[in-house]
């Protein structure tokens, strides 16, 4: 009897010994955790994070093991990790400079922790941002950029590398090298297809991943065998998916018909079977797809909806605004027929994200938002993006990961991103309620912890009117 009281008392002692505990920073207590790997919903968990990662994930009974400075009580809520919106812009200008610089704060209210910038003018500013914000010395989402992007000579697009033999594709490359950026960008506007499909192969063998626009006269065997990493935008899947797409990709080729001449021919040879065949040999080379389906939506709708009086406007700076005339004067030259075109284009292309899902390809959540891209706003883009993918057909959970696993996923930052367990960085998105019954609730966002750090609904709207003042 003697022996067992002095052994229960040493195990008392041990317990309640604060020298014996670990230490964090923040313990997370009473929220429901969802595994956004297999949806499970794990309870009765808390998650201790120390300084910007995530130090464990334990039972509440073993509560008395840690010690923390700070507690966040996050009882009756969901826990994920931060979202990741996988193709957004900074750019309009050095004079818009700092209105872009204003959209990183936006991100973070908005739950999203990550950006991937796919190019655009001011890469400069970008790159420096990244550093900043890498080195906690700006406040914003981690940022990841593929710097200028690859083109042609004399595209439409400004700031691009212009490319117009290997040797320029490989002096383009080096730079691009030299400024360690996260993945290489590629567009066709002037940019020959014969060069483009060199691009892919190079940048493959230099180790970098490669996201780009489809040239209409290749097939998607031949740029998805090259080695594309990311087909950005979904639109591109159409021709791939038309039993049509040798012939009228060997007539667009030759120069006899547009694109645009073959459209409605290509919407009316979609069958199931030859997308699936496409589809299932992009999966096997590791071809994902960025669908960005919301900026497909409003410019394809512009006709119907009006945007003059979106509330959201407020978070935006007026030069940004202004950019958004572009596709907007653009929409607004198109006649009926054309009009019915978009549409018929925006519904075919939702429709095929179903089988886009069921083939193993990988969604990936990216939006365009930034400048140029008309009322797709940072921020409030991926969540309205996310839900077009449930209305599209993909589960909320199947949704919540294109964002947040596939993004990492693509860029190989999975080992520190993507999952709440020990060794990933604490960017969490801590929810009223559960996005896997609605995917509505990823707007329900009660706080966010960005590297470790708690901002929550009190400090995110206190943000968000420092973000509108600026705007004023
Ligand atoms: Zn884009």
């Amino acid at each position: 009897m003697k022996k067992t009281l002095c052994l229960l008392s040493i195990a008392l002692l041990i317990a309640c010994n604060p020298t014996e505990q670990t230490p964090a920073d923040l313990l997370i207590k009473g929220a429901t955790i969802i595994d956004i790997k297999t949806g499970e919903l794990l309870e009765g968990k808390v998650i201790a994070v120390r300084a910007d990662s995530i130090l464990s994930v334990f039972d509440e009974r073993d509560l008395n093991q840690y010690s923390a400075t700070s507690e966040f009580d996050a009882t009756g809520k969901f826990i994920i990790p931060g979202l990741w919106d996988n193709h957004v812009h900074f750019g309009g200008g050095d004079t818009l400079i700092q209105e872009n610089k204003n959209l990183l704060p936006l991100y973070v209210t908005h739950g999203i922790t990550a950006v991937r910038d796919a190019a655009a003018d001011i890469s400069p500013s970008v790159l420096q941002w990244r550093e900043e914000i890498a080195h906690g010395k700006l406040f914003g989402p981690t940022l990841f950029t593929s710097g200028p992007k690859l083109e042609g000579f004399q595209s439409m697009w400004a700031g691009d590398i212009e490319i117009s033999t290997v040797e320029e594709m490989n002096k383009g490359i080096d730079s691009l090298e030299r400024m360690k950026v996260d993945f290489i960008k590629i567009t066709d506007n002037t940019l020959k297809p014969d060069l483009y499909l060199e691009i892919i192969r190079e940048a493959r063998k230099r180790g970098f991943k490669t996201s780009a626009h489809i040239p209409y006269s290749l097939t998607m065997e031949q740029v998805s065998s090259a080695g594309l990493g990311t087909v950005e935008h979904g639109s591109y899947l159409l021709k791939a998916s038309s039993t049509k797409e040798m012939e009228l990709t060997e007539q667009i080729a030759s120069g006899k018909v547009t694109y645009r001449d073959v459209l409605p021919e290509i919407l009316s040879t979609i069958t199931e079977e030859k997308a699936m065949s496409t589809y299932t040999m992009m999966a096997e080379n590791g071809t994902a797809v960025v669908p960005t389906l919301n900026i497909s939506f409003t410019t394809s709708y512009l006709d119907q909806q009006d945007h003059a009086n979106d509330a959201y406007q407020r978070y935006i700076g007026k030069g940004l605004l202004k950019t958004y005339n572009w596709r907007v004067e653009r929409a607004a030259k198109d006649d009926e027929k054309a009009i019915a075109l978009r549409h018929a284009t925006y519904e075919k292309t939702k429709s095929l994200l179903r089988w886009v899902q069921k083939s193993g390809i990988k969604i990936v959540a990216g939006t365009d938002a930034g400048y140029l891209n008309s009322f797709v706003y940072p921020g409030i883009a991926l969540h309205q993006e996310l839900q077009l993918f449930v209305e599209a057909g993909l589960k909320p959970l199947q949704a919540l990961q294109s964002s947040i696993v596939n993004g990492p996923w693509f860029l190989e930052k999975s080992s520190k991103y993507g999952a709440i367990e020990s060794g990933k960085f604490a960017d969490l998105v801590v929810l009223n309620e559960n996005p896997l019954l609605d995917i509505k609730a990823t707007q329900k966002i009660n706080a966010v912890i960005l590297k470790g750090k708690v901002f929550d609904r009190k400090v995110l709207d206190h943000l968000l009117e420092e973000i509108a003042a600026k705007n004023q």
